[in-house]
C-alpha cells in the first residue's frame, strides 16, 4: 500500500465537507472493491474518508410496503433481515447469494451501488424493482442512475444515504455464478408490479439492462413457459473464456425462467 490520509467522520455533512475541502479523495465503505483497487494502483486517492461510523447510514426500515436500507447495510444485514424477506424475498435470496461470508459481513449496498460493478447483483434488483437512490444531493430512480460500466450519475461530492424499495407483488433472482470469484456471469432479477412485469440482467453486458421482450410476455401471463420461445440476441453481449456472447444469451433465458418459476 502508498501513503494516503484517513479521516473518519460522524455525520454526512462533515463528511461531505471533508470530501469537498481535498483533492481526490474516496468514500471508503466496506473497502471490498476500492482498497483492491488501491493495492493494484489502479486507483490512488490521497485521501480516504471512511463511512463506518455515521450512524444516519445504517438500518433497514420499513414503512408499509416500503423498504429503506442504509448505504452502510451489510450484505449478510440484507440476507438476514426478516424484514427484508417478508417484503422482497427477491432480494433477500439476492443478498445470501453475493460472493462468500467474509465479503457479505464487509461489503455494503451502498458501495456496490455506487461501484455498478458490470457482474454486481444488486444493480440488478434496483432495476427491476426501480428503486430510488437517495443520496445527499436529490433522489434519483434505478432507471436514471446505472449509466455503463463502472459508472453512475454520482456527482463528485455525493454520498448515497439509503436505498428506497417498493414491495412487488412476487421477485426472485437467479443467478449463474463464476465458480471462483461468485460474481454473476449472469443474474436475472424478476419484479412483479400490478399489469407490469420488469425484469433485470446483469454480469451479462457493459452494465446493467431491462428484457423489453420479456416483460411484455410476463406482463400478460406470469408464467416461465411464455419464455421458452423468447429469444436473447447476443450483440453486445461480454465474451470471455468463461462464457461467451451466445452462451450468456442463453442463459439469460434460462435464469429469466428459474426466476419466474421461484418467485414469491
Ligand atoms: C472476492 C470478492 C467476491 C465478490 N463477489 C461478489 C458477488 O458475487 N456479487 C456482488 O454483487 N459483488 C461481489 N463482490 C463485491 C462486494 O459485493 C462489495 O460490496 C462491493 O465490492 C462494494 O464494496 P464495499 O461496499 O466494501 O465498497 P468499497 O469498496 O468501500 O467502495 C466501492 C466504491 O464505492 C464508493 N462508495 C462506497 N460507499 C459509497 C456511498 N455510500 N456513496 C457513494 N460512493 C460510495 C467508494 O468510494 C468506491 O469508489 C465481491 C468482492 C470480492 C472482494
Amino acid at each position: 500500500m502508498y501513503p494516503f490520509s484517513f479521516h473518519q467522520k460522524k455525520t454526512v455533512a462533515e463528511t461531505v465537507a471533508t470530501k469537498s475541502n481535498h483533492a481526490d479523495t474516496k468514500f471508503l465503505a466496506g473497502g471490498q472493491s476500492l482498497v483492491g483497487v488501491m493495492k493494484l494502483r489502479l486507483d490512488k486517492p490521497s485521501h480516504l474518508i471512511n463511512l463506518d461510523a455515521i450512524p444516519e447510514l445504517r438500518g433497514i426500515h420499513v414503512d408499509g410496503t416500503t423498504l429503506t436500507i442504509g448505504a452502510m447495510t451489510r450484505h449478510a444485514e440484507v440476507a438476514s433481515s426478516n424484514d427484508v424477506r417478508n417484503i422482497i424475498p427477491g432480494l433477500s435470496q439476492l443478498a445470501g447469494l453475493i460472493a462468500d461470508r467474509m465479503v457479505r459481513n464487509m461489503g455494503t449496498i451502498g458501495g456496490s451501488v455506487a461501484n455498478n460493478d458490470p457482474s454486481a447483483d444488486y444493480p440488478a434488483a434496483l432495476l427491476a424493482l426501480n428503486a430510488t437512490i437517495i443520496t445527499n444531493q436529490r433522489e434519483i430512480l434505478a432507471d436514471d442512475f446505472f449509466l455503463g460500466m463502472f459508472e453512475t450519475t454520482l456527482e463528485e461530492n455525493e454520498l448515497i444515504q439509503a436505498i428506497r424499495f417498493k414491495a412487488p407483488i412476487k421477485s426472485a433472482y437467479a443467478k449463474f455464478k463464476h465458480p471462483a470469484s461468485r460474481y454473476a456471469v449472469v443474474g436475472v432479477f424478476i419484479a412483479q408490479q400490478i399489469n407490469l412485469v420488469r425484469v433485470a440482467v446483469t454480469g451479462a453486458g457493459p452494465s446493467v439492462f431491462r428484457v423489453p421482450s420479456m416483460e411484455a410476455v410476463l406482463s400478460k401471463n406470469f408464467s416461465a413457459s411464455e419464455l421458452e420461445t423468447i429469444v436473447i440476441s447476443s450483440d453486445g453481449l461480454n465474451s470471455d473464456f468463461f462464457a461467451d456472447a451466445s452462451y450468456r444469451a442463453k442463459l439469460i433465458q434460462l435464469m429469466a425462467m428459474q426466476a419466474v418459476q421461484n418467485a414469491k
